[in-house]
């Protein structure tokens, strides 16, 4: 049987171990959730699997977890890198938390020439994060980039293909090619103002890019995440 309520801690688990909770984990825990000494509790911390964990001590303020056995291995996303121009702030952690139940590896928010939004809260979209990936079993949290110049990140690019979701190929035929799986990959979704000529100039030259269309309509762009997010898991990511 596993627990009903997953709960990321940033501390080691293994047999036995304690792991000591936060005012807010208690709080969540024993206040919200109504657990008591004995109950149980899956946890994970992007390291060590998941470890179904008792609970040894229950305070308001604090308490403390006991693992007892671990019941999912550690289960790695593909290495994929999520880059997209934050939007408006609902809908901005509405991509977060889609990233990362989709399986990105590392999500990017990135600053293009129409990006309206030129601060995010990148402690926020992290939380989206650990939430969604609490929510949707996974092991795993993808870390969440502080907002980055989209050039700045290109000058910096290292071995990695790159899925440019183009919206001047709206209703074109390119899709992602055939290609081998295991290797780098980022996508790329561009704010509600689209990409300026000079951004698609550059990103159609790279050696690494490869020029997408999302069909025949214009998605908005929290759409167009969750689209090529499905289209790359498909093709060439964990779902097969
Ligand atoms: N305002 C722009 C649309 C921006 S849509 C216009 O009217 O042209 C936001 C982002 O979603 C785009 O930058 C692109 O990355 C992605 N997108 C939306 N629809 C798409 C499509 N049909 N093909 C490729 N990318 C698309």
């Amino acid at each position: 049987m596993s627990a009903k309520i997953r709960l990321y801690v940033e501390h080691p688990l293994g047999p036995g171990q304690s792991v000591p909770l936060t005012r807010d984990q208690a709080h969540y825990l024993f206040g919200v959730m109504r657990l008591a000494v004995g109950g149980q509790v899956a946890l994970f911390n992007g390291q060590d699997g998941e470890w179904l964990a008792d609970v040894a001590e229950a305070g308001k303020r604090g308490g403390v977890l006991s693992c007892a056995r671990q019941t999912k291995p550690l289960q790695m996303p593909p290495d994929l890198w999520f880059l997209f121009a934050p939007i408006k702030k609902a809908r901005t952690d509405f991509i977060v938390e889609k990233a990362a139940e989709m399986g990105a590896a590392r999500i990017l928010p990135v600053q293009t020439e129409f990006t309206n939004s030129e601060r995010i809260r990148q402690d926020r979209l992290q939380a989206h994060a650990v939430e969604a990936a609490e929510q949707c079993g996974g092991t795993y949290v993808p870390e969440v980039s502080d907002l980055q110049r989209l050039d700045r990140v290109l000058d910096a690019w290292e071995d990695r293909q790159l899925m440019f979701c183009d919206e001047a190929e709206v209703g074109s035929v390119l899709r992602l090619a055939a290609n081998e799986t295991g290797q780098p990959w980022a996508i790329l979704i561009g704010p509600e103002g689209g990409f300026s000529d000079r951004e698609r100039a550059r990103l159609s030259g790279l050696s690494y890019a490869h020029v997408v269309s999302l069909g025949p309509r214009i998605l908005r762009a929290d759409t167009a995440a969750v689209a090529a997010l499905t289209m790359w898991q498909q093709a060439l990511g964990d779902w097969s």
